[in-house]
């Protein structure tokens, strides 16, 4: 087993662990957000159907700001207010929601997980965080966590950016903290901190301090129900925070939860000089090429082709215009005749290079790509038949194609 932490890193006092969780509920009473998942999950005494309505926004709210995510909620559980309702949702409808809001795997795999629990588990949601997690795609260990502690009151911690933040700063944890070692030591703790008569209240107090006060940039000491456990503010304020000892009394560059020796603690950081997080990979480039086939329709209205993606990969099932990745550093010239030949495979007739009308570069940020769209235009007299044999595609007209399963990326391109 790894060697404890040194003391400084650790809530050891049961003394102050229940101080602490005294002040950080009675702050979250008097202070919380009114949000429509936290009245729903409160006015819904049934269980399974309260851990639905925590289960819908916590995968919303992964990686989406809550201003965001409140429209998508809304409109989600007005279609699909119960899990028997998703589970016979098709993928298609479930993705025309779901356009805008990113990361669209996390949708299909709600769908898949409500499936799950309909077909095979005789609708009776998994109750702890284990079971959860096991059982339900989608679900990873900080969505079991929640659910479990929000729906079915178990004594379960949970881990997110919020709740990284906050401990990191109470307890001076300067080591990576996206390092699986770093992420273990935290899971302990919320899982040592978290009250044992109100769970889920905890939990969401944890990571409201988090978006709210304890925040990123220029934290609210000042105003922050639990600042008397600060260990950070203490630092800040004091330099030595007695009687517990000093960052450097952990030996500096022996302490695994120690900022790094080669980037000690900076005093004009103050408390944001946790977490540190070792540097991101910067997004890997690339560029694909793209074409509007526009035609006219029946009542004299544009209308653009579009085109399923593939079922599985980035933003699978999604609609596009017909696109094709490009090869680094490929000529416009060849960038046409490649494109040409692709649309050729749709339009069943010959494209001419020189015709596609070059629109212009959208650029979008996927998490992990730096996506550059190189924009060209077709006109295209008379109809064109669609090969069954591809992919699904379709003429739609500038109001279909909002309403359609397509991506920000694809609305920019338009
Ligand atoms: Fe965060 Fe400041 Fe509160 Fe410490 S005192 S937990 S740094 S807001």
């Amino acid at each position: 087993a790894p060697a404890p932490p040194p003391a400084q890193h650790l809530f050891s006092d049961p003394a102050e662990i229940e101080a602490l969780r005294g002040n950080l509920l009675a702050w979250y009473d008097k202070c919380k957000r009114d949000l429509p998942w936290r009245r729903l999950a409160a006015a819904e005494p049934d269980a399974d159907r309260r851990a639905y309505a925590v289960w819908v926004s916590e995968i919303m709210l992964q990686q989406t700001q809550v201003a965001t995510v409140i429209d998508y909620y809304n409109r989600w559980m007005q279609k699909w207010p119960t899990l028997q309702a998703l589970a016979q949702a098709s993928l298609e409808e479930v993705n025309e929601l779901w356009a805008g809001l990113g990361y669209y795997s996390r949708g299909k795999r709600l769908q898949e997980a409500a499936r799950k629990v309909v077909s095979e588990l005789a609708g009776q949601m998994p109750r702890t965080a284990e079971d959860l997690q096991k059982l339900l795609p989608g679900v990873g260990r900080y969505t079991a966590g929640a659910i479990a502690s929000m729906s079915y009151g178990q004594a379960t911690g949970v881990v997110d950016g919020n709740v990284i933040r906050v401990l990191c700063r109470l307890r001076c944890i300067g080591a990576d903290s996206s390092s699986p070692a770093v992420i273990e030591r935290l899971w302990d703790m919320a899982n040592a901190l978290v009250d044992r008569s109100r769970p889920g209240d905890f939990n969401q107090a944890l990571m409201e301090l988090g978006a709210t006060v304890c925040v990123p940039k220029a934290p609210l000491c000042g105003e922050c129900p639990v600042k008397q456990h600060c260990r950070a503010r203490r630092r800040k304020l004091f330099g030595k925070p007695a009687p517990v000892p000093d960052v450097e009394d952990c030996g500096v560059g022996s302490c695994p939860l120690c900022p790094p020796a080669a980037e000690p603690w900076d005093s004009s950081l103050g408390v944001t000089n946790f977490p540190r997080k070792a540097a991101k990979k910067p997004p890997r480039a690339a560029r694909t090429a793209t074409c509007v086939l526009e035609r006219r329709g029946c009542h004299g209205a544009p209308e653009y082709l579009i085109v399923q993606r593939p079922s599985s990969g980035l933003l699978a099932g999604l609609w596009e215009f017909p696109s094709l990745p490009l090869a680094q550093g490929l000529q416009e010239e060849k960038q046409r005749e490649v494109l040409a030949d692709h649309l050729r495979a749709w339009t069943g007739r010959p494209v001419v290079a020189g015709g596609l009308r070059f629109i212009g570069e959208v650029v979008h940020i996927f998490s992990h790509i730096h996506q550059t769209y190189v924009v060209y235009s077709l006109p295209l007299d008379g109809d064109v038949t669609l090969d069954p044999a591809l992919s699904p595609s379709r003429w739609v007209t500038e109001k279909e194609f909002h309403a359609s399963a397509v991506s920000t990326a694809m609305k920019k391109v338009l």
